[in-house]
C-alpha cells in the first residue's frame, strides 16, 4: 500500500536542486494519463524486467556491439549568419566483431557531404528520419580501415544547438551559441554513436568570429588569445551527451585554484560572488567520495534562455543565470552539477532507462554536499522540499512513470525526466544509508565510484553489485525484495525515510494562523526567514485564496516584485491559480525573459486551464518564442494551442 507522508498543498511544487534536465516533469500533456490512485495493481518486478532487453539502448541506431567509436576529432566553423556548424568529424573506432563491415551512427537533421577513409571516398547511406530518433547513417567500412572522416553541416533547426541574436544576450552586442546534448541531441550537431554506453575521448578545433570565445566540455584555457581558432582536448572517455560547446562574448574570472566562471561581462562578478563556495564544495566532495577526476571545474553562465537549471558538461558545467539570487540561496544547483563529476560523468547510465543511477546518486550527493558546506538546517529544509516535489509527481504521474528503471521504449527520453529518477532515487539511497549507517554507506559509495569509473552501467549491474557488497555485508538490515520494490515498482515503499525540518515548523504555524484569520500578514514574524522557508510558505498554501488574502501578502512582502526567481515563480503560480491580476505584468515579464523550462512550464500549464489565461499565455509565448530554446518551445507549445 502507498501512504502519503507529507500533506502537500495543491500547488505544483518547485524544487531547488535541479539539473541538467530540471526534473520538473516534462511529460507532455498528451502523454499524461489521468493520475492513478496509487494503490497499484502493479506490474510485477519480473514482468517489467522481462519485457525489456536489459542494456539495449532503444534510443540509438548505433552498433557498438560490432564496431565501437573510441575517439572523435572535430573541426567545425561556427557560422552565425547561416546558423550552422560546418566542417568535419573524424571517428576512430575498434572492431568488437572482427568481421564487422558497417559502422552505424546516429544523426538528426544533418547534411552529410561525404565520407572518406585514408583519403578515399567510401559508401554511406543516410536513412529516412524517425520523428525523435533521427536518421541512421550507415557507412561501409573497408577491412583495413579504423577511422573515417565525415564532412557535414548542421541544420539551423538542430535540436541541440541554440543560436541567440545579440538582442537575446545580456550584452546585446554579439551573438551567442550553446549546445545541449542530453538526452539524444548530440546527433543533431555531430554524426556519432549517440548512446550513453559508448564512451569516447575527443579533440576539437572550433573556428569562430574573431571577437568571440569558444568553450567546450574539455580542457579550457582561460587566457587563450582571442584569435577565432580554439583547440580543445578531452582525454577522458565520455558519452556523447556530455559533449558541449558554447560561443559568445565570454570572459573568465577565477573563484579558486581549480574553479572559475565564464560568462558575459555584465554578470561575471555577480556570478563569481554567488558561486564562490564552489571550490569548498569540490574539496569537501573529494574528501568524502574520492578524488575529482577531471582537473579543473569551471562554470559557464548562459543567457536566460538556457532551458535547464544546469547541465553537467564535464570540466565546464552549463548554468542558468536564474539562480544568481544575490544570497547563495539557490546554489544547490552548483552542488548538483559538481556531484555529477562523480555520479553520471564518471559512472554513467548505460541507457536512458538507467537514468536514475545518474540523477538519483547525484541528487543524494547534492544533499550531502549542501550539508557539508551549509549545515544541517539547510540540508533538512532542502530534503523536505525535495520530498514534496517527489510527492507532487507521485500524485500526478502514471504508474509506469513512477518506476525508477522506467520503460522508455517508443518514447522520447526528453519527455520523461521527472522527480522519480532524481528524488526517488535519492530517497532510496538515503534509506540504504540509514539502514547501514553513514560511514558504511560512504565506504560503499567510494568503492562503487572506483569500481565503475569511466564505465556505463545498467540498473541490473548495479543491483547485482549491491548484492555482492552492501547486501552481503548487511543482510540483517537490507533485503533484496525491498531494493527491487524501490527500483522496479511505482510509488514509494511504505516506511521510507521522512525528511523533517524544524525551520519549517514555524512556517507552518505562521501560515495556519494567517489562514485562520488570527493574524494579518504584517504580524508574521518572517524577518529571519530564508528563501527555503518562503518557498515552503508559498508552496503549501491551499489551492484557493481570496483576493484580500493575496493583496495582504503582496502588500506586506512585495512578492510580485521578488527578485528571487524561485519565490517569484511560486507567487506567480498562486496568482494565476487565483486570478490575482496585480501580478500579471510581472508574469508577462517573467515568461518573456526566462526560458528555463522548470520555471515557465508550470505557469503556462496553469494559464492554459482557463480561456482568459490561455489568451495571456499565447501572447507571452508568441513574444518569447524566438528566444526560447527548442526544448522549452516543445514542452510548452501544447499549452498555447
Ligand atoms: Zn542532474
Amino acid at each position: 500500500m502507498f501512504i502519503k507522508y507529507i500533506v502537500v498543498g495543491a500547488l505544483a511544487l518547485t524544487l531547488l536542486s535541479s539539473c541538467s534536465d530540471d526534473n520538473s516533469s516534462n511529460t507532455t500533456p498528451s502523454n499524461t494519463s489521468p493520475s492513478p490512485k496509487v494503490d497499484q495493481s502493479l506490474p510485477s518486478v519480473e514482468v517489467t524486467k522481462n519485457a525489456i532487453q536489459v542494456g539495449k539502448d532503444y534510443h540509438s541506431f548505433a552498433n557498438p556491439e560490432s564496431i565501437k567509436v573510441t575517439h572523435l576529432s572535430l573541426d567545425l566553423t561556427v557560422d552565425f549568419t547561416k546558423k550552422v556548424l560546418v566542417g568535419t568529424a573524424q571517428l576512430d573506432f575498434e572492431r568488437v566483431d572482427v568481421n564487422a563491415q558497417q559502422l552505424i551512427l546516429d544523426t538528426r537533421d544533418l547534411t552529410i557531404d561525404g565520407v572518406t577513409a585514408k583519403g578515399k571516398e567510401i559508401n554511406f547511406d543516410l536513412a529516412s528520419a524517425d520523428s525523435f530518433l533521427g536518421a541512421a547513417l550507415t557507412i561501409d567500412i573497408p577491412a583495413d580501415v579504423n577511422s573515417v572522416l565525415i564532412s557535414y553541416q548542421t541544420s539551423p533547426k538542430a535540436s541541440g544547438v541554440q543560436w541567440l541574436t545579440p538582442e537575446q544576450t545580456a550584452g546585446k552586442k554579439h551573438p551567442f551559441l550553446f549546445t545541449q546534448a542530453q538526452a539524444i541531441h548530440a546527433r543533431s550537431f555531430i554524426p556519432l554513436q549517440d548512446s550513453p554506453q559508448v564512451r569516447m575521448t575527443y579533440e576539437a578545433t572550433i573556428r569562430t568570429p574573431i571577437e568571440l570565445l569558444a568553450v567546450m566540455s574539455a580542457s579550457n584555457e582561460p587566457d587563450t588569445p582571442r584569435d577565432g581558432v580554439y583547440q580543445f582536448s578531452m582525454p577522458q572517455p565520455i558519452p556523447a551527451y556530455l559533449i558541449a560547446l558554447a560561443v559568445g562574448d565570454l570572459h573568465f574570472k577565477p573563484m579558486g585554484e581549480r574553479t572559475g566562471v565564464y560568462s558575459e561581462k555584465g554578470i561575471l562578478d555577480a556570478a563569481a560572488a554567488e558561486f564562490a563556495d564552489t571550490e569548498s564544495m569540490l574539496i569537501a566532495t573529494e574528501k568524502t567520495f574520492g578524488p575529482y577526476s577531471w582537473e579543473r571545474y569551471d562554470l559557464l553562465i548562459l543567457p536566460p534562455s538556457f532551458p535547464f537549471g544546469g547541465m553537467e558538461n564535464p570540466r565546464l558545467s552549463f548554468i542558468t543565470p536564474t539562480v544568481i539570487a544575490g544570497d547563495k540561496s539557490l546554489v544547490a544547483l552548483i552542488a548538483h552539477e559538481l556531484a555529477h563529476s562523480w555520479s553520471g560523468n564518471t559512472v554513467t547510465n548505460a541507457t536512458w532507462r538507467d537514468l536514475w543511477l545518474n540523477e538519483g546518486f547525484t541528487t543524494y550527493l547534492t544533499y550531502r554536499i549542501m550539508q557539508m558546506i551549509y549545515g544541517d538546517e539547510r540540508f533538512e529544509m532542502e530534503a523536505v522540499l525535495g520530498r514534496q516535489d517527489l510527492q507532487a509527481d507521485i500524485d500526478s504521474l502514471p504508474a509506469n512513470d513512477q518506476i525508477m528503471a522506467i520503460d522508455l521504449r517508443g518514447r522520447d527520453p526528453d519527455d520523461v525526466f521527472s522527480n522519480i529518477p532524481y528524488e526517488k532515487g535519492a530517497l532510496f539511497l538515503r534509506e540504504l544509508e540509514h539502514k547501514v549507517g553513514r560511514e558504511n554507506f560512504d565506504q560503499f559509495l567510494l568503492g562503487y565510484f572506483e569500481k565503475f569509473a569511466f564505465k556505463s552501467i545498467t540498473t541490473d549491474q548495479f543491483v547485482s553489485y549491491l548484492d555482492q557488497t552492501l547486501l552481503k555485508d548487511h543482510s540483517a538490515n537490507l533485503s533484496k525484495q525491498r531494493i527491487e520494490q524501490w527500483i522496479f515498482q511505482p510509488g514509494i515503499p511504505d516506511g521510507a525515510p521522512v525528511p523533517k525540518s524544524d525551520a519549517f515548523s514555524v512556517v507552518d504555524q505562521a501560515r495556519d494562523d494567517w489562514l485562520a484569520g488570527k493574524i494579518q500578514a504584517n504580524k508574521i514574524d518572517s524577518e529571519k526567514w530564508v528563501v527555503h522557508q518562503w518557498l515552503y510558505f508559498l508552496n503549501n498554501m491551499p489551492e484557493k485564496l481570496s483576493q484580500e488574502q493575496l493583496a495582504d501578502l503582496d502588500k506586506t512582502f512585495a512578492l510580485t516584485n521578488s527578485k528571487n526567481n524561485e519565490i517569484a515563480h511560486s507567487w506567480l503560480l498562486i496568482s494565476v491559480n487565483n486570478w490575482y491580476q496585480p501580478a500579471f505584468n510581472r508574469l508577462h515579464d517573467y515568461l518573456t525573459s526566462i526560458g528555463r523550462n522548470k520555471l515557465v512550464k508550470p505557469l503556462y500549464k496553469a494559464l492554459s486551464q482557463t480561456p482568459d489565461g490561455k489568451v495571456m499565455a499565447q501572447k507571452a509565448f508568441a513574444e518569447a518564442k524566438p528566444g526560447y530554446h527548442p526544448l522549452t518551445v516543445k514542452a510548452n507549445e501544447g499549452f498555447v494551442q
